[in-house]
């Protein structure tokens, strides 16, 4: 299995920031993942596994980072009254909504414009405009953290908002979609939100898109532009001046700076509003909670 050490974090997230793993791996297949669970076992070293890095932002990770970027086997097939796709893991989510153009499928055009794989994307329940990547998800072949690979309806997967129980539960290997045609034609739509991303978000700076979830009754964003953090500059790091919930890397920014600012926001409005702001983004180094301990097993 290809394998880094001392790997550079922010050659691998959208955002640009972070500093070494110990270890990055890049397995092929099913048993190279069970083989780097094994390494983080046997190291006793946490473990986090990454796609393409879009939700993502890195300090130093003292563990092993699962690269699952060669994950990538892609099928359709016809079925009924559309298609049904298998995906592994690391598989670029834009092939989906690609394919979802072409052969004009309900839904998942509508996560036109931005970075994801599939694992990431099922992981995050990824989202956009009234489109969840749960909606027309079948199953999911994952991977226990004891190395048992399991295959689970979707239906018997607990998915919500931005949220679902990857990577607590294992290693999502594939995916099984199936999309239905659309009776309408999708082009227009998706090429509307094509333009609505462009205008609305930082998308030529290093980003890791919203940085915060959205509270029950109101945008994130709002809030974060009543308390005057849109264009707010901390250091290298700042919240942009398009999208006051989107963090922009304005050039070397350290995971200690997006710590900071994040840290100012939400208090700057929970003091303003008693609404506390959830990280939709992943913060990792060492002692992160996010950063997956594999224990005993
Ligand atoms: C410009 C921009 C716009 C964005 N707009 C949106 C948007 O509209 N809607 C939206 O939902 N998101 C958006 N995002 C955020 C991001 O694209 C999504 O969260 C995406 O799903 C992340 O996928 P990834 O592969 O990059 O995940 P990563 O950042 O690599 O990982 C995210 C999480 O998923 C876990 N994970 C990744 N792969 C696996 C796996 N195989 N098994 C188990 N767990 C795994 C990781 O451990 C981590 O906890 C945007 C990002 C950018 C940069």
């Amino acid at each position: 299995m290809e394998l880094k050490k001392n790997a550079p974090l922010s050659k691998y997230t959208t955002i640009r920031v972070g500093g070494l793993a110990k270890l990055m791996v890049f397995p092929r297949n099913f048993e190279e993942v069970r083989e780097a669970l094994k390494i983080s076992q046997w190291e006793d070293i946490p473990l986090f596994i990454l796609g393409r890095g879009a939700n993502t932002v890195f300090g130093d990770f003292n563990g092993i980072v699962i690269n699952t970027r060669f994950l990538n086997r892609f099928t359709v097939s016809e079925k009924g009254d559309g298609l049904e796709v298998v995906a592994q893991a690391g598989v670029p989510l834009n092939y989906l909504v690609e394919l979802g153009l072409r052969e004009n499928l309900e839904g998942i055009y509508r996560l036109v414009g931005f970075p994801a794989t599939v694992g990431g994307a099922v992981a995050m329940n990824a989202g956009a405009f009234g489109y969840e990547v749960s909606k027309h998800l079948r199953s999911v072949k994952f991977m226990l953290y004891t190395g048992e690979i399991v295959e689970e309806k979707a239906e018997d997967l607990e998915f919500s908002y931005r949220s679902s129980p990857f990577p607590t539960v294992g290693v999502v290997l594939e995916a099984v979609f199936f999309f239905p045609r659309a009776n309408y034609c999708v082009v227009q739509e998706y090429e509307d939100i094509k333009l609505r991303r462009k205008q609305t978000q930082p998308l030529q700076m290093p980003t890791a898109g919203s940085t915060f979830k959205n509270p029950a009754s109101t945008s994130a964003g709002k809030l974060l532009e009543q308390v005057g953090m849109k264009g707010y500059r901390l250091g290298n790091i700042a919240f942009s001046q398009r999208h006051a919930n989107f963090l922009i890397n304005l050039g070397g920014a350290s995971y200690e700076e997006v710590v900071k600012i994040i840290e100012l926001a939400k208090r700057r409005v929970f003091e303003e509003f008693g609404v506390e702001l959830e990280e939709e983004v992943k913060l990792i180094e060492s002692s992160s909670a996010y950063g997956w301990k594999v224990c005993g097993a």
